[in-house]
């Protein structure tokens, strides 16, 4: 399958790196692109929705939380209705909830484990099968660089994270004959709200220890996942984007 036959689907691409990469895939020619947001952030997704269809591509937004099993099967067929088979599974949407392990409570585990892990299963588990029929399909997960160094705080996001990465080289195994390839993305620190939030002190020595002596940018993250899609011979691997901070 050729990129301009192919149909997207961006999961949390209201914002930040998933709004990057779901312009990135609209820039390159894309069929369709769809955009997922939680019903919450309706007007984010209107927003890329615009900005993708000003490029004059297909685009629809698609509302759902999708940690909720359930509630991604249903949005399968409704973007079976707008958009066919989803040909590339973007896997984006993701939380913090970052505390030190000794004051972690149940909820920040579980939402976060959720939000960044289980909706990888959903989702896959969703669009697998319309890819399996076609014999084409490209899944593209968000890990990220912390599932490998750990980091203080992040007990739940660092675990979520690293599973991530597994499950994305067992999905990569199980589907290489079928021309289906998985792979991760691990950014590194990247210029988004979900960075934001960080302490002033701990961010700025953060920046001072990354080798390229910058974050990164969504589009950055974008380039990589594009990059992802169009290989076919690449699958299982995790693509650090991460300026050299974790080598
Ligand atoms: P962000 O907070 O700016 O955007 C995340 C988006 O996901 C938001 O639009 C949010 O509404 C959406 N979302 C959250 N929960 C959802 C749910 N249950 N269902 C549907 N949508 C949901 O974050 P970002 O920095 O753009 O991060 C995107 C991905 O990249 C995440 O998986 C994140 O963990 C990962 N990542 C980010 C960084 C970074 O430095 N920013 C580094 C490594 C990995």
């Amino acid at each position: 399958m050729e990129l301009k036959d192919a149909a997207v689907l961006v999961t949390g691409a209201g914002r930040g790196i998933g709004k990057a990469i779901a312009l990135a895939f609209a820039k390159a020619g894309v069929k369709t692109v769809l955009v997922n947001e939680l019903p919450s952030e309706s007007n984010a997704a209107d927003e890329t929705v615009l900005a993708i269809q000003n490029l004059g591509v297909l685009a629809e937004k698609v509302l759902w939380d999708v940690s909720d099993f359930k509630a991604t099967a249903e949005a399968a067929d409704t973007c079976k209705l707008w958009a066919g088979t989803v040909d590339i599974l973007v896997n984006n949407a993701g939380i913090t909830r970052d505390n030190i392990f000794i004051r972690m409570n149940e909820d920040a585990w579980d939402k976060v484990l959720d939000v960044n892990l289980k909706s990888v299963f959903n989702c896959s588990r969703a669009f697998l099968p319309g890819m399996l029929k076609n014999r084409w399909g490209r899944i593209i997960n968000l890990s990220s660089i912390v599932a490998f160094s750990g980091n203080p705080g992040q007990a739940n996001y660092s675990a979520s994270k690293a599973a991530v990465a597994g499950l994305t080289k067992s999905l990569a195994l199980e589907y290489a004959g079928k021309g289906i390839t998985v792979n991760a993305i691990a950014p590194g620190f990247i210029d988004t709200d979900m960075t934001k939030k960080i302490p002033e002190k701990i961010f700025n020595d953060l920046v001072a220890k990354i080798p390229v002596k910058r974050m990164g940018t969504a589009d950055d993250v974008a380039d990589a996942a594009l990059f992802l899609a169009k290989s076919s011979y690449i699958t299982g691997t995790v693509l650090h984007v991460n300026g050299g901070l974790y080598l």
